[in-house]
């Protein structure tokens, strides 16, 4: 029998971002499942968007057996912490050495995972991986559509697969990709022929979005210049926030002989360099965005719908800032509503008050976001909730969702999701859970920067980015970048990055 030890361990790091990732974040999970140990994974890893769960149901079809170890994922934020990273790997490691015989390895990574002490999160899981296993194993690992490649993690897989949607809706689907390869290294004992390329331009994630041009045609083009040739080629835009030598977009191929392989990275790579100066559209600032959507909203029969793009939790932002609410009560907008404010001591204030009581806070702004504060006001409660829901739509795909104890608060015609864990708001049960109708509503403003659209377009009449204070600037060039590859253009058409001469400043 085929036996394959498993494992997953996800997280996006924004090293500009206010708060680490701790051990106890992994074991909560955020938006992800808890973290789950041994047999325990393989009950959880059921019929979820998730890598590992797609892994497992094509793993199972084929009759193999699998050998779990832990699985676990956090909300992207800062670095995640040397105590999380040693305790979690240590655990997937010592699953694998004490597996017995194995036929291949396989991991559900993300790919942007910066630690207090590592750089490249991902290339040393890989690289441990390597060493317990030795060269002749298979590992092969899924990857976000975030991921920011580098040459160790290409080294060490024998095959790193992508996700090729954003909002990423194919996770699952990555993961049975990942089987199909696995199950062609393992039918034909072959090893395929690697090519890496890494692309001289920083994405902003905001047109990273498959949903629009130009990403949505070039993943056509992607999957169509797949073949027996080359079975595997991926597209990784990147993540746009993690200040290290790798950040950025980058290609990889897995082709029958290196000159396939090589091919069909280079055609690959020409095709989005070409699309450079299309990786751009409108952002507008809270006001106006808001106005902008009051007069819409004036016509149309659905929502209009605003990305908070900067406080994007799901980019490593607190989900607690408060332009876009203090834009929407100071525009004296009606029928709107916001979500998810990310303050558990507000949400436990509003439970202690009760329904239909008046509540003065001092809501969310607490992450220390320059530019962002506080809101200090009066608002009534509307409805309280545990926080635990099914998010049923197509991003988290049934996701059991634990908020924590939530409510429904209003100012005027303001309605504001609060909570006591984070996750992004994807979902339109988000809003329902604590008594919020999305589709009644005129003016939706969702702490998200594209996942929110997979379950929102159906639903929206026009969607619009505001960028107000955050941890995940719209433009990549704001950020204070040091450490990324020289010559780097920091956005499209934008500046190279020149490291600053450090040997001078101590002098
Ligand atoms: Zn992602």
């Amino acid at each position: 029998m085929t036996r394959i030890a498993v494992g997953g361990f996800l997280h996006e790091t924004n090293t500009f971002a206010p708060t680490k990732a701790t051990y106890d974040d992994f074991v909560h999970g955020g938006g992800w499942p808890s973290m789950a140990h041994g047999a325990d994974m393989l009950k959880v890893m059921r019929k979820i968007n998730v890598g590992l769960a797609g892994f497992v149901e094509a793993a199972e079809a084929n009759g193999w057996e699998l050998i779990p170890t832990i699985s676990c994922g956090a909300s992207p934020s800062a670095h995640v912490t040397e105590d999380a990273f040693e305790r979690i790997v240590k655990k997937m490691i010592d699953g694998i050495a004490s597996a017995g015989p194995l036929d291949a390895v396989y991991l559900d990574l993300h790919g942007a995972m910066v630690t207090e002490h590592l750089d490249d999160g991902e290339g040393e899981i890989l690289a441990r991986a390597r060493k317990v296993i030795g060269k002749d194993v298979p590992l092969v690992a899924s990857l976000d559509l975030h991921a920011n490649v580098t040459p160790e993690m290409v080294e060490h897989a024998d095959a790193l697969i992508a996700y090729r949607t954003y909002p990423h809706v194919d996770m699952a689907d990555t993961g049975r990709a990942s089987a199909r390869h696995l199950a062609l290294l393992l039918g034909t004992r072959q090893r395929f022929a690697k090519a890496f390329r890494q692309l001289p331009f920083l994405i902003p994630i905001s047109w990273q979005c498959t949903n629009d041009q130009p990403t949505r045609g070039i993943y056509e083009k992607l999957a169509a210049m797949e073949s027996d040739a080359v079975p595997t080629l991926s597209f990784a835009p990147g993540f746009p926030a993690a200040d290290f030598e790798h950040c950025g977009p980058s290609v990889f191929a897995y082709g029958r002989t290196q000159a396939d392989a090589d091919a069909a990275a280079d055609k690959l790579a020409a095709l989005i360099t070409g699309h450079e100066d299309d990786f751009d559209g409108r952002i507008y600032s809270p006001d106006d965005g808001v106005r902008h959507a009051m007069e819409l909203a004036k016509t149309a029969t659905r929502p209009i719908i605003i990305a908070d793009t900067q406080d994007n939790p799901g980019a490593g932002g607190d989900s607690d800032t408060t332009g876009m609410l203090r834009a929407l009560v100071r525009n004296n907008a009606t029928r709107a509503a916001t979500g998810v404010i990310y303050d558990p001591q507000s949400a436990k204030a509003a439970h202690a008050a009760g329904v239909g009581a008046t509540v003065t806070l001092a809501l969310g702004g607490k992450s220390g976001i320059p530019g962002d504060a506080p809101y200090k006001e009066t608002f009534v409660v509307e409805q309280l909730s545990d926080g635990k829901f099914v998010a049923p739509g197509p991003y988290y795909g049934g996701r059991d969702m634990d908020m924590g104890p939530s409510a429904c608060l209003r100012i005027g015609d303001v309605r504001v999701v609060v909570s006591s864990h984070k996750a992004q708001l994807a979902d339109q049960a988000m809003y329902r859970y604590v008594g919020i109708e999305p589709t009644k509503q005129a003016v939706l403003v969702n702490k998200s920067s594209v996942h929110f659209r997979a379950d929102f377009e159906p639903i929206a009449e026009k969607l619009l980015i505001c960028a107000a204070p955050g941890a995940m600037p719209a433009d990549t060039a704001s950020l204070p970048w040091t450490k990324l590859r020289p010559g780097i253009r920091i956005k499209p058409n934008g500046p190279a990055f020149a490291p600053v001469n450090t040997s001078r400043s101590t002098g």
